[in-house]
């Protein structure tokens, strides 16, 4: 576990999160439940602002919400003075009904609906990355209806290869993601975009992966982005003003993955930004206005499910699993990219681990684990599982399968639990269901 003030074992040996003791929580809220600690959200997105302090290009942090997206963690950003990076029409919805200002959304997609852009464009978004020649045809023809000229960066592909996981890789030169800057298509673009009367080209934008933990990869991404930003100036006379770097900073989910504290990231800040002073210093550039979008280490870390141990299977000399009341219907991650998470006995957490097991889903399908290799005391039928880093990408990825309900969220500070969440009922799960008339029973 990543201790913390905020994420410690209190004084009746329970799990304690936000001040607030587990056992308490998953009595008073019951179980499959998320939880997160405010305090940890609010110091990582301070974190983030103040590595910009002594930038003197301009910054603005923005939080990448398809990590967890719900009403409240974007009146959260809001208060703590960062943008929203969005990725879909739902993603904006969900900021704007918050009260979330346009002005520091920026809107990602490879493939951005009309209606989507529509939205984005009728609300007045700071940004939209432009990913395809037809958007930004699209985007053109919807700012010129508006009557505005909007602000757009380009999505371009490094080429840069970061240690991460395959499947949540980027810059790879096959991405979905991106024109790539070594075959030409990246400037190719930007000339295009140039082009379009409604549409004012500020710079670029990268993301090379998720989950990163070698600052090198940063900056060398950073390096080749200004190396492009010389070329278009050299090339076609434009100097670009704004530069996204993207998110991807790696966080501690399980042995093996190196503990971060805020000082660390914010050295992960630094490596970047005096790549890119130094890169424009080379090249003759002026300071780009700086955007980094993170999501998982703003999230991750502050969130954790808690379970409750339903049923406890032993297949002698293989296996032993411990069945709790979730699964991959709130957390689809072990299933998806066989991800790696640690767990403790929130009801008996100063006990020392004796045995390994593995956490199943109640969900009928036998993939449907929360992992396979926890070192936990023996545990027994009602024991609560807490599972630890789950703030990101989990209840953004949850669903409805087997008709299961999401669980709830709740938000925690100084002890005080409030829902950012409510429950789902089974009313819910029908809401938009329609038997065809002719199958209704007479
Ligand atoms: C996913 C994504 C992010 C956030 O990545 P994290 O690993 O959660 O920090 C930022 N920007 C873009 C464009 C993304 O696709």
């Amino acid at each position: 576990m990543n201790e913390r003030e905020t994420l410690k074992i209190n004084r009746q040996g329970h799990l304690e999160i936000g001040g607030a003791d587990c056992v308490d929580l998953a009595k008073e809220f019951g179980t499959p439940l998320y939880v997160f600690d405010e305090r940890y959200i609010r110091k990582m997105m301070q974190t983030y602002r103040n590595a910009f302090k002594n930038y003197e290009g301009g910054s603005c942090v923005l939080y990448a919400s398809k990590a967890f997206s719900c009403m409240g963690i974007y009146a959260i950003a809001d208060e703590e003075g960062i943008g929203a990076d969005i990725v879909s029409g739902g993603e904006l919805y969900t900021a704007l009904k918050a009260g979330f200002p346009a002005e520091k959304i920026t809107l990602h997609g490879n493939n951005k609906l009309r209606s989507e852009l529509e939205l984005a464009l009728k609300s007045r978004v700071g940004t939209v990355v432009v990913d395809s020649a037809v958007e930004a045809d699209t985007l053109d023809g919807i700012a010129k209806t508006e009557g505005i000229k909007q602000s757009v960066l380009l999505r371009i592909n490094p080429g840069v290869e970061a240690h991460t996981h395959a499947y949540v890789q980027t810059a790879t030169p096959d991405s979905k993601f991106g024109f790539p800057v070594a075959n030409g298509s990246a400037k190719k673009m930007a000339e295009y975009i140039l082009t379009k009367k409604n549409l004012v080209l500020k710079g670029v934008h990268c993301h090379i992966g998720s989950q990163i933990f070698e600052k090198q990869s940063f900056a060398v991404a950073a390096q080749k982005c200004i190396a492009f930003l010389a070329e278009l100036k050299n090339s076609l006379g434009f100097e670009a003003e704004a530069l996204n770097l993207g998110g991807g900073f790696g966080i501690y989910y399980a042995e093996g993955d190196p503990v971060l504290t805020p000082k660390d990231y914010t050295e992960f800040l630094s490596t970047l930004i005096s790549s890119v002073t130094e890169g424009c210093k080379e090249n003759g550039l002026r300071l780009p206005f700086l955007n980094v979008e993170p999501g998982r280490s703003i999230v991750g870390e502050a969130g954790i499910t808690l379970y409750t141990v339903g049923a406890i299977k032993d297949i002698a000399g293989i296996k032993k699993y411990l069945a709790v009341d979730g699964g991959m219907f709130d957390n689809p991650r072990y299933c998806l990219y066989h991800s790696k998470y640690s767990a403790i006995l929130a009801n008996r957490a100063n006990e020392t681990p004796t045995e390994y097991v593995s956490i199943a889903g109640k969900c009928c399908e036998s993939g449907d684990l929360i992992g396979d290799h926890f070192n936990l005391p023996k545990a027994e039928i009602g024991d609560i599982v807490a599972v630890l880093s789950t703030g990101a990408y989990n209840y953004s990825m949850a669903s409805n399968y087997n008709r299961n309900l999401i669980p709830p969220v709740i938000l925690v500070k100084d002890g005080k639990a409030e829902y950012l969440v409510k429950p789902q009922t089974y009313e819910d799960l029908t809401r938009n269901d329609i038997v065809p008339s002719y199958l209704k029973k007479a």
